[in-house]
């Protein structure tokens, strides 16, 4: 594989949580059919792989991973092609969204404010009260569990509420259909997206963005709130007095207060309630 092989390397800096301990190995391949040499190879001597985007929704054990880590940093083009935009997995959104707004393409910005990676998005099938990232994608380059690239068009996929529905394939490569607006028009809606998050969200702190799905048809904010919950804290972790499904790190917090503050949430939720939320956020290495 071509790109960088490092070991023991510490997870914690590069989470927007700015939690989570070391991984035994952390791999950078410098294109998409290193990242499948890579693939093959964890699997011929039995190692585990996970794939780390903008690591804005996942948790880190305090005792970090076992395995391996790949990051995707270095798939990073942006090809525009008339209305069609292709784009590496390790480029964040909010370039994509610049890149976009700037040549006059509507339609992403309804993911203004996500702090992910375009194959984190497209994972998750992150979105907002606006729209989903699967809207206006037409087609992804995956490498799959075997190790093999394959372009797959949207139809090949079922996503639900953030899930992209891709199993065990890494997302290398997107293409999205979008439309032609006037770039003016797409940044007053940008702006006006983010000017409602940065009232309502705490953007400016640490933190893994929404904790629990939303229960079908009420708010797993509302129940957190309505339960009592807001600025309850363990340790360096407090439920966020903005928006109670916001777990806020103050830089003291483990993610061991993270699992126990959830855990008591969930029971308070859970006596008032008689709801039982579920996580958004991934866990790693517990
Ligand atoms: C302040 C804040 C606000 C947020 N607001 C929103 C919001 O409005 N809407 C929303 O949906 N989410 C929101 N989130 C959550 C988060 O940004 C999304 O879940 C996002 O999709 C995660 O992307 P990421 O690149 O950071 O992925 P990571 O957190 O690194 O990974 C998430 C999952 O995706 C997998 N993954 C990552 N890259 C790939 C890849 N290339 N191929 C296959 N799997 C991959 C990982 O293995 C992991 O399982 C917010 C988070 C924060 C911190």
């Amino acid at each position: 594989m071509r790109g960088a092989v490092r070991e023991r390397v510490e997870l914690g800096p590069m989470m927007h949580l700015r939690i989570g301990g070391p991984a035994d190995w952390f791999l950078e391949p410098w294109a998409e059919d290193d990242v499948a040499l890579a693939v093959r190879a964890c699997r011929d001597v039995d190692v585990p792989l996970r794939v780390l985007g903008g690591g804005s929704n996942i948790v880190v054990a305090d005792a970090g991973v076992r395995g391996a880590v790949l990051h995707l940093g270095n798939l990073n083009r942006i090809v525009r092609d008339g209305n069609r935009i292709t784009v590496g997995a390790g480029v964040t959104l909010p370039s994509l969204l610049r890149a976009t707004k700037e040549v006059g393409l509507a339609g992403l910005e309804k993911l203004t404010g996500i702090p992910a990676l375009v194959g984190g998005a497209v994972a998750m099938n992150a979105g907002t009260r606006d729209g989903e990232t699967f809207e206006h994608l037409v087609s992804l380059t995956l490498a799959d569990s075997d190790g093999r690239l394959v372009v797959l068009g949207k139809e090949r996929f079922a996503p639900t509420y953030r899930d992209g529905g891709l199993r065990d394939s890494i997302v290398l490569q997107a293409t999205f259909e979008l439309q032609p607006d006037d770039p003016k028009a797409i940044f007053e809606r940008f702006s006006t997206s983010l000017r409602k998050r940065n009232a309502t969200q705490p953007v400016s702190q640490r933190s893994v963005g929404c904790v629990f799905r939303n229960p079908a048809g009420d708010a797993a904010g509302r129940l957190i709130e309505v339960a009592g919950c807001k600025t309850l804290r363990i340790g360096g972790i407090e439920v966020s007095g903005m928006h109670a499904n916001y777990f806020v790190n103050d830089g003291r917090g483990s993610a061991a207060d993270f699992l126990g503050l959830m855990n008591e949430v969930r029971r308070r939720v859970r006596d008032q309630f008689g709801v039982e939320l579920e996580p958004e956020v991934k866990f790693w290495g517990f």
